[in-house]
């Protein structure tokens, strides 16, 4: 089978720079206790990876339960941001901490604080319990989220005029539907570009695809925003081709993919490059 990689490819910067800092926390405190505060980064490859380095990560409780759980260490909050208040609680805990939180995502409290500043309402466009989407929340009461699936009760909003932020790993092109649904509600609304450059070009570079792909093969997990984004865009661009989403090369070891000429391996932001060598390797000899 011909086997190629779509770029651009490999973990983004951000994602770069939270496993690189979990691995700087773990050389500089070897004889500590070091702890996430959720997944490090979506994928579980990493994680695997930072359990075998004795980086715990935390999940599956509330995050205000779990760091109350900890009573010494280390504790690194993840890419996507987290509620301020932990960093306060964290700190009078004795807690070191490594705040790994993306430029991107930084930049956005940033634009969200400075329109509460001014009197304005925030309208955050994300999935709700995610992680980016809890942090943004908890900025202000006047920050309210839109939920890609279940809309925004516009009622709470007293702002005629708010400022839109949305979460940095959504679709670029299921946005559209949603601005116009705010435009309806709030025609002075401020839209902010706030998907992130990772994101955006992933999914731009998907048009890209060889004509004579038959198979796309999009690599991440489930749980990666970034990553389910690329293979809904994948499966509308590209109706008469083969899509599929695998988190590893064992997904595939035991599929049929016989009837496949030409493969193209997508993988999202949060997935290593080596892990779409290996298929690519793989696919190869097929
Ligand atoms: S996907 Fe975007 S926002 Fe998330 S870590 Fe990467 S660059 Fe930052």
């Amino acid at each position: 089978m011909k086997v190629e990689i779509l770029k651009p490819c490999g973990c983004c910067a951000g994602v770069n720079n939270a496993i690189s800092l979990a691995i700087q926390a773990r050389e500089k405190h070897p004889d500590l206790p070091i702890y996430v505060l959720g997944m490090l980064v979506h994928n579980e490859s990493v994680i695997n990876h930072l359990t075998a380095l004795n980086i715990i990560t935390l999940q599956n409780a509330p995050y205000l339960e779990l760091l109350n759980g900890i009573e010494k260490g280390v504790i690194i909050f993840t890419a996507h941001g987290h509620d301020e208040k932990l960093d306060e609680i964290a700190k009078n805990k004795g807690l070191i901490i490594y705040d790994t939180t993306c430029s991107f995502v930084k930049y956005n409290h940033k634009l969200i604080k400075e329109a509460l500043n001014a009197g304005r309402q925030v309208i955050f466009i994300g999935k709700k319990g995610h992680p980016e989407a809890e942090g943004s929340l908890s900025i202000s009461k006047n920050v309210f989220l839109y939920d890609i699936s279940t809309g925004l009760d516009f009622n709470l909003l007293s702002d005629t005029n708010p400022l839109v932020i949305c979460q940095t790993t959504l679709s670029i092109y299921e946005l559209e539907n949603i601005k116009n649904d705010i435009v309806l509600h709030c025609p002075g609304a401020k839209f902010s570009h706030s998907i992130c450059n990772a994101t955006t070009a992933r999914q731009k570079a998907l048009h890209n695809i060889n004509y004579f792909s038959d198979l796309i093969i999009i690599v991440g997990s489930k749980l990666s925003s970034n990553t389910s984004k690329l293979f809904d865009i994948a499966l509308k661009l590209y109706p008469n081709k083969k899509v599929i989403q695998i988190k590893t090369v064992n997904d595939i070891v035991n599929s049929d993919l016989s009837s496949y000429q030409y493969a193209t391996i997508v993988g999202g932001a949060s997935t290593p490059l080596n892990i779409l060598e290996e298929i690519q390797n793989f696919l190869k000899f097929k």
